[in-house]
């Protein structure tokens, strides 16, 4: 239904000015705290929000009352208070996804955070070699640590990894071929396409096999005098079942050396330590890849690994040195913020086993179910004891998942609080706890939300427990 015209016109007129509005927030005296150009930026949005839903010609159901100065100028506080608050928050992650790329993926361990705060107080030795006092190459910080976890001959860090995969086409096969099996031509759950990349560096994709069957003969009956390289990509988010056939890493490294091409393999995850010893399915370590001859081999730090976004590529003095020299190298560099927290991950994985102590993502994946268990029931009793009339909830189990693309069918057993409301709908429950302080996200199973506890750290239960109490 449309706003009849000379109502819009009334509406329209009952709005204040920009200076009237903000003279009447100063005399409120409720703003002093406030930035004067955060004031003013706050009241023209105020007023030209509802300008525009007047205009609109939709009835937002907008009464005079709302245009009243005593109500605008509660709308000038809300909008003050979303203002002045940051946009990046910190959020409780109650969804059982340990990798949640929407949520930030990994979160660091201790040993990074010290570091990331250590160096960005102040300055540091971020090129400039203390020894000599001359110009020194920002990634020396890690090439040894990450040739040492890999064993590879040479090491650079770019920004993520999808900056790794292109700038390795880039550098090795602008204008000339990449061989593909078709099943790993895939898409990264946020918008990486390897196609596209491919595109974008300026290499010619060369697809071979079919989406389940892919041989080494397809690979081989496919190489000319084009080809520059014979790239293997780990399906991350999917799996093939069935009547399948992918070429070992190992017999296209074969068929690479005899060709004298080089063969790129970009894991995704890139774990650094074996999976299966604590019950993950095995995926091979990027350890692995470099045994097994891989030319290059590329990974996130920022999945399995554990530590900030980054892109690792590994491999051999030959081909990295190549990719130094690329001008994209310069432009897809890590800042000094990345380089602190990576450092420090990677030393946290000089002892393998600790690191499943240090590195939170790890940590995470192989912490016992019933470990899990009691902090589910903690914050139950929490609950239990705040005897909240409307609220319904019990310790359920239910399985927890790695995300960000990685293991897609590893299902970990868990334990969650299953709750609902009586006067709230599962989804209306699910929006308050997103938008309470700080924000807490779960996920709705069958009508009811569950929060799963095995991403939730033992100091986050008492706040999840005061937001749920608090409810209305
Ligand atoms: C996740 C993933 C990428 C993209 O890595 P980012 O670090 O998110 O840029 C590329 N390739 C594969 C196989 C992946 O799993």
């Amino acid at each position: 239904m449309n706003i009849p015209d000379d109502e819009k016109r009334e509406l329209l007129r009952l709005i204040p000015q920009v200076n009237e509005l903000v003279d009447a927030a100063n005399n409120t005296g409720d703003f002093e705290e406030i930035p004067r150009p955060v004031l003013l930026q706050a009241v023209r949005r105020v007023l030209a929000a509802f300008r525009e839903l007047i205009l609109s010609n939709e009835d937002a159901g907008i009464t005079a009352r709302e245009l009243e100065m005593d109500s605008l100028l509660m709308t000038v506080t809300k909008r003050v208070e979303g203002m002045m608050g940051p946009s990046l928050r910190r959020v409780i992650n109650a969804t059982g996804v340990v990798l949640h790329t929407n949520l930030g993926r990994a979160p660091l361990s201790p040993g990074a955070l010290d570091a990331v705060t250590e160096i960005s107080r102040g300055y540091c030795n971020l090129e400039y070699r203390l020894v000599t006092g001359d110009r020194y190459s920002r990634q020396e910080h890690l090439d040894m640590l990450l040739c040492w976890l890999t064993g590879a001959e040479s090491a650079l860090v770019v920004n993520n990894n999808a900056a790794a995969v292109l700038l390795v086409l880039a550098a090795l096969a602008r204008g000339r071929e990449v061989i593909v099996s078709r099943g790993q031509l895939v898409e990264i759950g946020d918008s990486f396409r390897l196609p596209d990349i491919m595109r974008h560096s300026g290499a010619v994709l060369k697809e071979v096999g079919t989406t389940n069957r892919t041989s080494l003969a397809d690979y081989g009956n496919a190489i000319g005098p084009e080809t520059a390289m014979l790239m293997r990509v780990h399906p991350s988010n999917f799996r093939i079942m069935g009547y399948t056939e992918e070429v070992p890493l190992r017999d296209l490294v074969g068929l690479g050396r005899q060709s004298h091409i080089p063969v790129v393999e970009d894991l995704g995850s890139g774990s650094l330590v074996e999976l299966d010893p604590h019950g993950l399915p095995g995926e091979h370590t990027a350890g692995v890849s470099v045994a097994e001859g891989a030319d290059l081999v590329t990974f996130s730090a920022d999945k399995l690994l554990g530590g900030p976004q980054a892109g690792i590529i590994v491999g051999s003095d030959e081909y990295v040195v190549a990719l130094r020299k690329h001008p994209l190298a310069r432009a897809l560099r890590v800042d000094k913020m990345v380089i602190a927290a990576l450092e420090a991950t990677l030393r946290d994985y000089l002892d393998p086993e600790s690191a499943w102590d240090k590195v939170p993502a790890l940590r995470m994946m192989a912490e016992s179910e019933q470990s899990v268990r009691k902090r589910a029931r903690r914050l139950e009793r929490i609950l239990d004891k705040a005897g909240h009339p409307g609220l319904d909830y019990a310790v359920v189990r239910d399985v927890s998942r790695v995300g960000g693309g990685t293991l897609p069918l590893a299902e970990i057993p868990s334990y969650c609080l299953s709750v609902s409301h009586s006067g709230l709908s599962p989804s209306k429950l699910e929006e308050l706890l997103r938008n309470a302080r700080p924000p807490v996200v779960g996920r709705l199973k069958e009508d009811r939300l569950l929060l799963d506890l095995r991403t939730v750290r033992g100091d986050e239960v008492s706040a999840i427990g005061s937001i749920l109490a608090g409810l209305p």
